[in-house]
Order: structure tokens, then C-alpha cells, then sequence
């Protein structure tokens, strides 16, 4: 083993990527200046602490960066107090329930075939706090929450904690209501929202602290531009519980070359957010529509099937999410099987749904009209119109024109690996 042996390695996944249309609602591309960022000196460093009160010397610089980070994300999100610190969506997760409840409290989360994050379960970030969950009632039609039945289950139950926001997210959600519940009981209100983060800061979502939560965590990474990192925004009050919560909490260094990274992501928002927030959901929009007049199950009918870079597909006809989504791989569309609201959590059952999202394709330039290529194609291979050979070679014809990353400051190209042996 030698060290070319693992750039090899990344050079083929970084083709792998580049010749296939990436469909992973969780995931998204950064900007050449973002990934600058990775590689300095800033990824070696400890900054425990807050800006102005480390624990190590040689700061100064950091405390800049960190400044600006906090600074954006309070002005994106017109929010009280940020902490930038969480080094994940989940030790976000985790640290939010450090500040809002105690062991033993009850917490009402959405439950994982209705599209919840399990950090939001047992088995996960609220298990290991010691809450115990009780999943929100679920109109699996409008695939949404059910106020009503939430309003009495919470009554009799009374949850010290409403835990809002999915992984699986085609619809706002309805945080007003659970406002008023909350408040009739006591309980707060944190809305969890990486995957529509970046929605959220293109003002093209619901931003659910002027809704009514008191506590909003999220992934920078997945309609946002950022590194994999996260952020916590919440009311002035609850700041130093919540930063508490971070550290000594549940973080010691934070990564502080993605930190850099974050901020220069913060700024694209600022300057593009809003015009790349909109075509996300047109090309979700429009995608769904494509697929729908396919003969395809699109979810959400009623409701217009989607107001996020998510389009969910049930898919139990032909074959399953499993089945569908290992076939699609084969010619290159890289998505993921996704359970139903109906669907049992049994690890082994094969999901009924896929899931689909637009947010990296749309930020490598596609809009609408590729919505209906990108819907023929995956016609194509789920219902085997041509050999799955053939439909690769169409899928990597048609991705040659989407290579450079769109809505930044400086346009560049996608997947240049470095030179670095
Ligand atoms: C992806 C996701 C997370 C986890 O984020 P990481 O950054 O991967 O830790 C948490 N909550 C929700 C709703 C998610 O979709």
C-alpha cells in the first residue's frame, strides 16, 4: 500500500461522479473557493471556547472567521444567536436536546417512514439523551403532520419537546400550530432543518424561527453550499444553554478549515441563494410533473407533490425502492430507496419509495428542460426500455454539459481532482 494507491482510489470515485447524475437529496457540491479552505493550516488547530475566550493560544486569526460565520448565519436566518460549531446535523441534534430537555422527558418527533431523522428516535441522538418519542399522528396523504390529532395526543402527553423538520420533506410544516400547542402545555419548539436549510436562506421556504420555534438546527451541506458541517439558530434567551450544549457538550476542536469553508458558503447564499432556492423547486416541481405524467406514483399529488428540492416516488410496482434503486445505478442516476409513511421501519422489508433530489443538479445548471430528459431516462431504466448499457451511454452524453458549479463567485469546474502525488 502506497499513498498514490489512495489518490487512485479517489480519482476513479471522482470519475464515478462526474459521468452519473447525482440525485442524493442529502448531499450537494462546493465551490472551488469552499474547498480551498479544506486544505489550509486552519484544519490542523484546536479553538475551544468562544470568539474572544479560548482555551489555546494562537486564535486571533480563527476568532475573525468564526466572528464572520456567526454574524452571517444571525443576518441569513434573521436569528438571535447562532452557535457554528456543531461539526454535523446530528451532534447538532444532539446538543439541541442537551439544552432543551432533561433525562427521561418525553419528546414528540416524526417518525421515520413519515420522513423523520433518526436522530430524532430511540435508536439514535434522543435515545442516547434518554427521551423517550412518541411519533407525531400522520396524514400519509397530504404527507404531512396532522394537527389535530397532534393537538390531542399532546394534551394527554404532554411533551416537554416538539421536534419538527424530515429527512424526507416535501411540504412546509406546520410550526404556527405547534406553536400554539406548545405554548397551551409549556413544551418548545426546535425545528431540525438540514435539508431545507438553504431553501430556508434562498427565502424560498418556510423559515420556522419566524414561525414559532425557538430552536433551528441544520446541515450547511445539503441544499445549502456549505461543507458537511452544522449550525444552531435560536432566541437570545435560550443562547447559552444552547452554546453550553455545543461546548463542553459535544465538541472539542470544530473543524475549523470547513469553518472557513462555511463562511465563503454563507456569502454565495447571500449573493445567490435566492435565485438558485427558486429553481430548485421548479426543477422539483417539474421533475415530479414529468414523472407523474409517466404513469409514475408521484407522492403529494394534491398538494402539488413538492415545495422542496425533494420528489418522492412510490414505487412498489415496479419492483420496490431497492430494487429501483440499484437499477437505476446501473446506468449512472445515483439516488436512494426511501421508506413510505405506510412502510414498516424492519431493516430487511424492501422500502416502497425512492427519493429524489434536484438541489446538485441545479446548482451544476439544469432547469426545467432537463426535468423531462432526466424523467425519460429514469423511465428508461425502471422499465428496462433499452439495455442498461445503452442507457448509460445516454446518461453520460447528457451529463457532459453540467460540469461546473453555478451561483458562486468565481464558476468552476466540478470534479478537477487536484494534482497532488
Ligand atoms: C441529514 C439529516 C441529519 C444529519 O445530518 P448530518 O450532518 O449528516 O449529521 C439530521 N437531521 C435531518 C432531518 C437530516 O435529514
Amino acid at each position: 500500500m502506497n499513498p498514490s494507491e489512495v489518490f487512485e482510489i479517489i480519482e476513479k470515485h471522482t470519475k464515478m461522479m462526474d459521468e452519473s447524475i447525482p440525485l442524493i437529496a442529502s448531499e450537494n457540491l462546493t465551490s472551488l473557493a469552499v474547498r480551498r479552505c479544506y486544505v489550509s493550516d486552519l484544519g490542523h488547530r484546536y479553538a475551544e471556547g468562544k470568539v474572544g475566550e479560548r482555551f489555546y493560544e494562537g486564535c486571533k486569526y480563527v476568532d475573525e472567521i468564526e466572528e464572520l460565520a456567526v454574524e452571517l448565519t444571525k443576518k441569513i436566518f434573521e436569528a438571535e444567536h447562532a452557535n457554528v460549531q456543531p461539526i454535523s446535523g446530528v451532534v447538532a441534534n444532539i446538543a439541541a436536546f442537551f439544552a432543551l430537555t432533561d433525562v427521561g422527558d418525553t419528546i414528540m418527533s416524526i417518525s421515520v417512514p413519515c420522513g423523520g431523522h433518526i436522530s430524532h428516535d430511540t435508536v439514535s441522538a434522543a435515545g442516547l439523551r434518554g427521551l423517550k418519542v412518541v411519533h407525531y399522528p400522520f396524514d400519509n396523504e397530504a404527507v404531512n403532520i396532522d394537527v389535530d390529532e397532534t393537538a390531542r395526543l399532546a394534551r394527554e402527553i404532554r411533551p416537554k419537546l416538539f421536534v419538527l423538520g424530515s429527512s424526507l420533506i416535501l411540504f412546509r410544516q406546520p410550526v404556527e400550530e405547534i406553536r400554539e400547542i406548545a405554548n397551551e402545555i409549556g413544551a418548545h419548539v426546535m425545528y431540525d432543518a438540514s435539508h431545507v436549510l438553504g431553501l430556508i436562506a434562498g427565502r424560498a421556504f418556510q423559515n420556522p424561527l419566524k414561525e414559532g420555534a425557538e430552536v433551528m438546527t441544520g446541515s450547511t451541506h445539503k441544499t445549502f453550499f456549505g461543507p458537511q458541517r452544522a449550525i444552531i439558530a435560536c432566541r437570545k434567551e435560550l443562547s447559552e444553554r444552547v452554546d453550553r450544549a455545543v461546548f463542553p457538550g459535544v465538541v472539542s476542536n470544530h473543524h475549523l478549515n470547513t469553518l472557513a469553508g462555511y463562511v465563503i458558503a454563507a456569502t454565495e447564499m447571500i449573493e445567490f441563494g435566492r435565485e438558485y432556492a427558486k429553481q430548485v423547486v421548479r426543477n422539483a416541481k417539474r421533475l415530479a410533473e414529468e414523472l407523474y405524467n409517466l404513469g409514475y406514483k408521484v407522492l403529494g399529488e394534491k398538494a402539488g407533490f413538492t415545495e422542496t428540492h425533494q420528489v418522492a416516488v412510490d414505487v412498489r410496482e415496479h419492483g420496490g425502492g431497492e430494487e429501483v434503486a440499484k437499477k437505476l445505478e446501473k446506468v449512472g442516476i445515483i439516488l436512494n430507496k426511501n421508506l413510505l409513511p405506510w412502510d414498516p421501519i424492519d431493516k430487511s422489508a424492501n422500502p416502497s419509495g425512492i427519493r429524489i433530489g434536484v438541489q446538485e443538479i441545479t446548482r451544476l445548471g439544469m432547469k426545467e428542460d432537463e426535468m423531462k430528459r432526466l424523467a425519460e431516462l429514469i423511465d428508461m431504466a425502471v422499465r428496462e426500455k433499452k439495455s442498461f448499457e445503452a442507457i448509460r451511454e445516454e446518461v453520460k452524453e447528457f451529463r457532459k454539459d453540467f460540469r461546473v458549479i453555478k451561483y458562486s463567485f468565481k464558476e468552476s469546474e466540478a470534479y478537477r481532482f487536484p494534482e497532488l502525488k
